[in-house]
């Protein structure tokens, strides 16, 4: 099946995020000086400006922390799955995502809904990590 929508663009800042995506390990950056948990990943800390940097998998837990259902196709690609839930996830580590909540009537999304990783791998290269409700 072909994939048209529009693919990540992988960059230094990525790579290791993406690596991680397509073996099912959800990455994100923990600050090697402040402790400091963030995503998406950046060079630097964005809270203490350090660049000691040290790779960590999240559990693939959170929480729905804000969504939407987008009833428009901003891509001819996303067409067919209108409509879908664009929502912001927050970690159990702290960090907020940017994502999909698949495994779900709509109507069913709540803010603070559990929620757990649901990989869609996409192509070869490329798994996305979307989440779905803990039942
Ligand atoms: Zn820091």
């Amino acid at each position: 099946m072909t994939y048209n929508k529009p693919l990540p663009k992988i960059n230094a800042d990525t790579k290791e995020f993406w690596n991680g995506c397509k073996q099912h390990l959800l990455k994100i950056q923990k600050c090697g000086d402040c402790g400091f948990v963030r995503y998406p990943p950046s060079f630097i800390c964005p809270r203490c400006h350090s660049t000691e940097t040290e790779w960590i998998v999240a559990a693939g837990k959170g929480s729905v922390y804000s969504f939407t259902v987008n009833h428009v196709a901003f891509h001819p690609a996303f067409q067919e799955d209108l409509p879908y839930v664009v929502a912001v996830v927050q970690l159990e580590e702290g960090p907020h995502m940017l994502t999909n909540i698949v495994g779900c009537d709509l109507s069913e999304v709540r803010c603070d809904m559990p929620v757990e990783v649901a990989w869609e791998a996409i192509t070869g290269e490329f798994s996305l990590p979307k989440f779905r409700p803990v039942l």
